[in-house]
Formats: structure tokens, sequence, C-alpha cells
């Protein structure tokens, strides 16, 4: 145990670290796009607050907001001069003679008064009710949009925000799965979700489709990992677009990814019968670490089993020992082939 301990303060180094990143993107760039929102809506405030205290209270041009109110006012009573002085239309005239009066003393107060255009404070203490209000609109904006910004890109990688390497439905679980798979097989395959300390020394979240009576061991195993920080890479269904090969699961492809994955109706590697896996009874962890070894050949190609690599496992590893303790077999301490990534819990017949 304290050898592995040991080991984990290593792992920074470790070619795991350097394997492609699957799925490692998808919340950063969700939080780049909130955070976007938020620049272009500030963006355009700050905008909108520079054109005012250019032209807003500009005692050459009149108030911005102020002057379409008077030339709208201007033009109706131009118009009501022109028409007929009867007695209902005098009363309107005079009414909208006092508004445009009122409007007009309003313009002319704010001309008068001593302004500096370029003085943002100046203008809001000094400007029309309108205006005062337009302008104090950006600082309020911002103050939100800053709030809900942060609040929707919450640290990741945390037990509470984990980072999600998988989040596919039951139906997108199953597709492709080979139409051979016998339905009793089929049905008692379960879809569950799993938190997991990764290579990046994050919290992830995954999911793993296993039979339905190794549920519990498999959760117990991986609360293990999580509280021992033992690394797991990835931990992503088979049935993923990016473990396919001609539109068939791949093993191999997610091998090569260092993926962690159970489930999937196959033969055994060099074929002749079941694997465990057809039956969702085997796991394979952190395949790039822990290859599969027969003599000359070594699965996936490229991986190098190194027990001093972080993520390796080892007889002493605490994972493997809780596996054996729920009476698991590994492949690692079979003779040939050795396969240090393959857990087994057959059905007792
Ligand atoms: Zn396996």
């Amino acid at each position: 145990m304290e050898h592995w301990k040991l080991k984990r303060q290593r792992f920074a180094d470790s070619p795991g670290t350097n394997l492609p990143e699957p799925n490692r993107n998808f919340c950063c760039q969700h939080a780049s796009s909130t955070r976007s929102l938020g620049c272009v809506g500030l963006r355009l405030l700050l905008e909108l607050l520079f054109t005012l205290s250019k032209q807003g209270l500009n005692p050459r041009t009149g108030c911005l907001l102020c002057r379409p109110l008077e030339n709208f006012h201007a033009a109706r009573i131009a118009q009501r001069d022109q028409r007929s002085t009867r007695g209902a239309e005098e009363n309107e005239v005079e009414w909208l003679g006092s508004l445009n009066q009122s409007v007009g003393n309003n313009l002319e107060r704010a001309r008068s008064q001593t302004v500096n255009p370029g003085t943002i404070t100046n203008m809001i203490k000094s400007g029309h009710l309108s205006c005062r209000l337009l302008l104090s609109l950006p600082l309020v904006l911002t103050l939100v949009i800053g709030d809900a910004s942060q609040a929707q890109t919450p640290a990741l990688g945390t037990a509470k925000h984990p980072i999600i390497d998988s989040k596919m439905s039951e139906k997108e679980a199953f597709d492709g799965l080979d139409p051979k798979c016998p339905d009793e097989i089929r049905k008692r395959q379960r879809l569950i979700t799993l938190k997991y300390y990764s290579m990046d020394k994050q919290i992830h979240q995954g999911q793993l489709v296993i039979d339905r009576d190794l549920k519990s061991d498999i959760k117990n195993v991986f609360a293990l990992a999580l509280k021992e920080h033992f690394p797991i890479y990835s931990v992503i269904p088979i049935s993923d677009k990016r473990f396919r090969k001609d539109n068939r699961w791949d093993d191999e492809l997610s091998m090569e990814a260092n993926n962690t994955s159970a489930f999937n109706y196959r033969e055994i590697t060099g074929g002749g019968r079941l694997s465990n896996h057809a039956y969702g009874r085997a796991i394979d962890i952190n395949t790039f670490l822990n290859p599969y070894i027969k003599g000359d050949l070594i699965l996936p190609h490229g991986a190098k089993y190194n027990p001093t690599v972080v993520g390796t496992f080892t007889p002493d590893n605490p994972i493997v020992r809780e596996f054996l303790r729920l009476g698991w077999d590994w492949g690692g301490n079979w003779t040939s082939p050795k396969d240090y990534q393959h857990f087994e819990k057959p059905l007792k017949k």
C-alpha cells in the first residue's frame, strides 16, 4: 500500500497523462461560451454608454432621449395649427402645447446645465430621469451578468461538479450491439454512473454497462479508488462513436484510448468462445497502462506494462485486493495470457 502511494506522486510524468483526451473539453467549451455571451453583452452596454457620453447631454445636439419626443410633439402641434380651431381640438392643442412647453423647458434646463459630456458621473447626476435610468442600466446589468456567468461556470472536477466523460441514454449505451446477443443477456445489463479520480487529478463522471448482479461490487471498488485517489483515465461505454469500427463496437479502439469498459458481446481475444465481457461480468480498467500480453503479442498495440506507473495494477494494489476480496478473478494472476486490465466474476453455473 505504501509503495503504491509513493508511486501516485510520480504520475504527473507517467505516459498515461500523454494519451489522447477522449472528451475532456465539453464542459470547458460550454463554460467559455457562457463567458463569451457575458462579454458580448458587456461590450454592447459599454458601447451604449460611450455613445451616450458623447451625445447624451451635449448642449449642441440636445438630449438623445428627449430630442425625438420634442420633434414628435412639435410636428403634431404644427399639424393641428393648420386645421380648424374647433372647440374640441382647441383643448387638445392647448394640452399638447403645454406638453411641448414642458418638454421644451426640460430641454432648456438640460442645455443650461454646465455638464461636461465626457463625465459619466456628472451626466447621471444632472441628466433627465430617463437618462439617469438608462445610464445606470449598464452598471446594474454588468453586475447581474457577472453574477450569472459565475453561477453558470462552477469549478469543475470536484465531487459536486465532476467533469463529465459520459452521459449516454440507455438507448445510446446499447446502440450498435451485436444482433446475435441473446435477449436474456441484454436484459440483465445495467447502465450505471460512476465518479472517479482521473489522471488530471480531477474528479470525473462516466458510465459503465455491467450485469445487474455486479452493480454493488463495482460501486464498492470505484468508491475505494476515489478515496485512495487511484487514477482511472475514463469510463465510457464501448458503444461510444469513438470506439466504433465499421459501426461495430471495437475493443481495440477502446483499449488504445486507455478507456475502462465492461459489457461487450464478443468472443475472448483470439476467439473460440464468448468472453465474460459478453455477459457483462468482466471489466477492463486503464487498458493502455495494463495491457493483454500473450507471448510477443501485446494489446493494445504500443502499450507497455510498467508497474512503476501510477494507474497500473500490481498484486499489492488496493483495487486488485478489493476485487479479489469480492470474489473476482484478476487476469494479472494468470500465467498465460497475462491480462493486467481484466477482472471478471463469471456467473455461477
Ligand atoms: Zn477484459
